[in-house]
């Protein structure tokens, strides 16, 4: 008798039974089945060491850096790539998981306002001083190079930080704020810690500018008020509405001066920045009652708090009534992280999605196999690698002013070039993010991925630092303070580039392209002149998305004329025996495999990825809308579906991106 999990047969009842028994095995079977697909579901996307696995920029360091600098930063960036996936990159999982937590009171009803931070981030904040995060860029080792190596190493660790690249992004704009004002005696302590290598010593610095009336409007929001003390400290009564890294050891705040009768200058002339230290030796907070942490859509790794100012001691840095100008250099820092942020997370997305390509199969074959899945991610890899340029650009500029080795042109151009990276890559990641988590079909969706988390905190770079119009007026700004010569500059340097680049075939027509873009803007600005400033007003968003356009246009032509970028791996035209002889530019044959090796970061000949890509998305019809103007007109009767009334010179309503590759 054979005993089948308490089946017995009996002899008599044999093909009854042998029928039992075949169901029951055929039960097992599926279970393992079940069993096995559930363990064996879908291999996980990964990333290597990012600096390896990053040819652009490892082309860009090693056409750009001298040899000897070149040398010492490959070997730190490499071991910095291993720390980041070995040790940095489960802390950045741990810091999500364990999110700041507000105790108010403790159990006998004492207020005590601590914001516990889990273990993880306390290790973060050691590992950006061992790292020399912020040191980097003040030691100046490698003189003008000193900030673009900091840079490079602030995009590797951004987006495996947990968020920490929030308050290192405060900390270097509070430490060039105080180098700025030519580091006062009692701010020397404060910019040694902010600047040095030593967890031991390390400090992280706050940003608290935004209050309840205004992020934006701060000249006419902030309502903190500052009364001096006899020993010539002041203390500060306000409420800040969002200040991020609540657990940074001090701050740069602004605040108005009051006057023996309690009365306060209005507007910006009446703002003051203020130095603090958020607690004492012993831990007590300095006269600051925590309202609140805020509940974030993302960067919920970090602590962003409302807070109360009670009286805070704390001591008069800019001149009164300066405060603006002071924590200028502070937004110019913390603009350029976010810039940071924006490229690491598009380029984090991609590798993962890249990675995801090889390994999920699909319709019978791997997702790098289907051409539209390829085109899709090659799409995003040129976005990325726009805005990475567009970077590598603005901090090798800073890199010169701040060793007194940039020209008055270099520095007019990096006063215009900061507002709009700013602008443009924190909508650009955005985008990139969002397209990116598709590519993972369904997947992309699961919060246990860790790809929702990319998103969430992506998404917020297009509101902190100044949001998206706030920084177009700030264009206006620089054009208006300057004259015009931001501008004049500008046109110029880009003309100069293109000069170089026109003598390159495969460019050719991104070349043509950024012309017409050039020449659209032109005109534009000749016709609205610099009477009408309602004009430019309406026109500020569209007017800087062209400049970053154009100007990033220009940046790819560069690096594929110069082959920094690793373009590599398509194939010769003469290949391709269906077109030979006739017109191969649309060849789908020809333009498949350079667009999946730039999908996969595997292509091997300059230039021709690229510009493949860009003749295919030429080859499209234009969708309907593209050429509509993209302004509302409030003054427009509704349902008039014209624009005869715009006040925007047609001229600038076609996008004038000369890069052909702006599908998103
Ligand atoms: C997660 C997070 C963390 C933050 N951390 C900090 C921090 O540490 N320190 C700090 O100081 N702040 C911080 N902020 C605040 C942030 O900087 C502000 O929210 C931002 O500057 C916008 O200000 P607001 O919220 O007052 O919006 P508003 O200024 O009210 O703007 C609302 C909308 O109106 C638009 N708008 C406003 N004025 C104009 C105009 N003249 N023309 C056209 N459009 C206009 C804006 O573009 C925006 O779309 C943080 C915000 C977030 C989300």
């Amino acid at each position: 008798m054979l005993n089948v999990k308490g089946i017995k047969r009996i002899v008599g009842q044999e093909q009854q039974a042998s029928m039992k028994e075949k169901r029951v095995l055929e039960d097992w079977e599926m279970h393992l089945a079940r069993r096995e697909t559930e363990a064996l579901f879908q291999e996980q996307p990964e990333t290597g060491n990012q600096y390896l696995e990053d040819t652009l920029l490892r082309s860009y360091l090693k056409t750009h850096l001298p040899p000897k600098v070149l040398e010492e930063v490959h070997r730190d960036l490499e071991r910095f790539g291993n720390r980041l996936v070995t040790k940095i990159q489960p802390l950045s999982w741990e810091c999500e998981l364990n999110p700041p937590v507000f105790r108010q009171y403790d159990a006998w009803g004492q207020r005590v306002d601590d914001i516990h931070t889990c273990t993880a981030w306390r290790r973060m904040k050691e590992i950006s001083a061992e790292e020399g995060l912020i040191a980097e860029a003040y030691e100046k080792r490698y003189s003008n190079w000193s900030r673009l190596y900091q840079a490079v190493k602030l995009y590797l660790f951004s987006s495996s930080s947990g968020g920490f690249s929030c308050p290192l992004a405060m900390t270097d704009g509070a430490a060039k704020v105080i180098e700025s004002l030519g580091i006062p005696g009692s701010l020397k302590n404060a910019f040694d810690r902010l600047t040095s290598r030593d967890p031991k010593k390390f400090w992280t610095s706050g940003q608290w500018m935004t209050e309840r009336r205004g992020g934006s409007d701060v000249a006419n929001g902030t309502e903190t008020m500052a009364r001096k003390q006899p020993d010539g400290t002041y203390r500060l009564y306000g409420f800040k509405w969002f200040t991020s890294a609540a657990d940074s050891d001090m701050a740069l705040t602004l605040a108005r001066i009051a006057d023996a009768e309690g009365q306060c200058t209005q507007g910006s002339r009446g703002l003051s920045l203020f130095f603090l230290r958020v607690r004492d030796e012993e831990g007590k907070l300095n006269s600051i009652q925590v309202q609140r942490l805020k509940d974030k859509l993302g960067t919920r790794q970090m602590a962003t708090a409302e807070l109360w100012l009670q009286g805070a001691r704390a001591e008069l840095i800019s001149a009164e009534g300066r405060g603006v100008a002071a924590i200028s250099n502070m937004l110019n820092i913390t603009r350029i992280h976010n810039v940071i942020g924006a490229v690491a997370s598009m380029r984090r997305m991609i590798s993962l999605s890249r990675d995801y390509a090889r390994k999920r199969v699909a319709f019978g074959k791997l997702l790098k196999d289907h051409p539209l899945h390829m085109q899709t991610i090659a799409r995003m890899e040129v976005q990325v690698r726009g805005a990475f340029l567009l970077l590598m650009e603005i901090v090798r500029l800073l890199g010169l002013a701040e060793t007194n080795l940039a020209s008055q042109q270099e520095q007019l151009l990096l006063r215009l070039l900061i507002p709009v990276a700013k602008l443009y890559t924190g909508k650009q990641a955005s985008a990139v993010a969002v397209e990116a988590m598709e590519s993972f079909g369904g997947q992309g969706y699961m919060e246990d991925t860790g790809l929702p988390v990319i998103l969430r905190d992506t998404l917020v770079l297009s509101i902190w630092e100044g949001t998206t119009n706030i920084l177009s007026l700030d264009v206006l700004r620089s054009l208006a303070k300057s004259q015009g010569q931001v501008m004049a500059v500008f046109l110029s340097t880009v003309q100069k580039k293109l000069e170089l680049a026109s003598g390159t075939e495969e460019l050719s027509a991104a070349v043509q392209r950024t012309r017409e873009a050039i020449g659209n803007l032109q005109q534009f600005m000749a016709a609205v002149g610099s009477e009408q400033a309602l004009t430019m007003e309406m026109a500020a968003r569209d007017f800087s998305y062209s400049l970053a356009r154009i100007y990033t246009g220009r940046q790819r032509q560069e690096s594929q004329n110069h082959g920094w970028a690793g373009w590599e791996g398509t194939l010769n035209p003469t290949q391709c025996h269906p077109c030979h002889g006739r017109d191969t530019s649309h060849c789908p044959r020809l333009l498949q495999a350079p667009v999946s090796n730039l999908a996969l970061g595997t292509a091997r000949d300059p230039g021709t990825a690229t510009a493949a890509l860009g003749t295919l998305c030429q080859a499209l019809p234009t969708l309907p809308g593209n050429n509509s103007c993209p302004i509302s007109h409030p003054a427009l009767p509704s349902g008039t579906g014209s624009h005869s009334l715009c006040p925007v010179p047609p001229a600038l309503v076609p996008s004038p991106s000369p890069a052909l590759l702006e599908p998103l």
